[in-house]
């Protein structure tokens, strides 16, 4: 590991002032994703700036909706009535990553703000335009079977890992920051970026920028977020989804969807949306916009497989939210929100 220096901050207005100030100095949270790339010599960053002083995050009423505190921990999150009940899929996304241990002591800003689990990224012997702009990309003509769909570029292919993200991209939260530059709000949705010429930048984040609270906005639909992994536990998604659907008595008002897994950011299809808008939920209907939702996807060599299993992702995850298909476990657990290996999914095409 490389010395740095190490910093606990009292303060949100000190916090950013201390990292701001030094292009090399970064943000540290429950630390369970920036310890591992400081291991790895990935990230050397000159300063930590804990964020671990701060007043602890609450989760409290706002505008008909809910404010998490963007310290607060992935197993709060999850485990609020509240969350489970209105905002499911943001529940069962986080019960479907990572470990109690982790969550215990993961934050709701650490967590869509991890970097991506491509292994040519986590390994400083191999070129990364991610890590090391300009040394290029080993992913392209390696080993890309986790890598992306949608919106990748010929200078990355990497995908965003977090599972609360494409939750929180569904649910058109929104993020509050406090900065150098004063406070913004930015819509979920738009937090992340595309790789472009410019992979090494995850977000529209300044340097020093803060994330201090994530609100979920009012919302009396039904959400629900479906995730496939490599083995039952402890593994990032290979595909995932984050469906919202409100209803007017028997017909769809409005749909949202996200994938994940499949693009640099969370990745909202809204041909799928507007296909659903209007009409009564059946499995010919789920089955088109599934079909949509993925028509514009660019595989490449080896994750070809990710078309077919997201579309039956997306198929499943609609019917078990609008009950046409009975929920396997209770929604908000961690049963719910992860199916099988990857086998069960890809030997029953539909
Ligand atoms: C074995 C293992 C398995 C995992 N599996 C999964 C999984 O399946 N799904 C999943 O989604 N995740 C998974 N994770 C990742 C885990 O969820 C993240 O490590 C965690 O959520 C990061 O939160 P943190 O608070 O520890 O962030 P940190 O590690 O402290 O920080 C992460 C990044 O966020 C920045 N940051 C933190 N807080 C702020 C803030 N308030 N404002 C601005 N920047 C900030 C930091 O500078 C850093 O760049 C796994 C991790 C491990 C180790």
């Amino acid at each position: 590991m490389n010395p740095f220096h190490y910093q606990r901050a009292g303060s949100a207005a000190e916090a950013v002032a201390l990292v701001a100030r030094e292009p090399a100095a970064t943000f540290i949270a429950g630390g369970t994703s920036e310890v591992d790339l400081l291991k790895e010599g990935v990230h050397q960053p000159s300063r930590l700036v804990d964020l671990a002083g701060l007043p602890p995050g609450t989760i409290a009423p706002l505008n008909g909706g809910l404010r998490l505190g963007a310290s607060v921990s992935n197993s709060a999150a999850a485990a609020h009535p509240e969350i489970q009940q209105r905002y499911t899929a943001v529940s069962e996304a986080l019960l479907a990553g990572a470990s109690t241990q982790i969550r215990n002591v993961a934050t709701m800003a650490g967590n869509p703000l991890q970097r991506t689990r491509c292994p040519y990224f986590r390994d400083p012997g191999q070129p990364c335009n991610k890590r090391v702009p300009g040394s290029g990309c080993a992913a392209l003509g390696g080993l890309n079977r986790m890598h992306a769909l949608f919106g990748a570029s010929s200078s990355c292919v990497a995908t965003q890992p977090s599972d609360l993200a494409v939750a929180l991209a569904a649910l058109d939260a929104q993020v509050q920051t406090t900065g150098p530059g004063g406070s913004r709000t930015i819509a979920f949705p738009d937090l992340h970026r595309l790789p472009g010429s410019t992979p090494h930048l995850d977000t529209v984040l300044e340097h020093g920028e803060l994330i201090t609270a994530i609100d979920l906005p009012a919302f009396s639909g039904r959400s629900h977020y479906l995730k496939v992994r490599d083995r039952a536990s402890y593994a990032y998604a290979l595909v995932s989804c984050a469906v919202a659907l409100e209803l007017d008595g028997t017909r769809i008002r409005r749909a949202r969807i996200a994938l994940g897994g499949v693009a640099h950011k969370p990745w909202r299809v809204p041909a799928a949306e507007a296909l659903l808008a209007g009409q009564k939920p059946t499995e010919k209907l789920f089955l088109a916009a599934a079909e949509r939702a993925f028509a514009d996807a660019k595989p490449l060599d080896h994750n070809g497989y990710k078309v077919p299993m997201g579309r039956n992702l997306l198929v499943r995850a609609l019917l078990e939210i609008s009950g046409l298909q009975p929920l396997v476990g209770p929604a908000g657990t961690a049963f719910a929100a992860s199916v099988g290996g990857m086998g069960g999914l890809v030997s029953s095409p539909r």
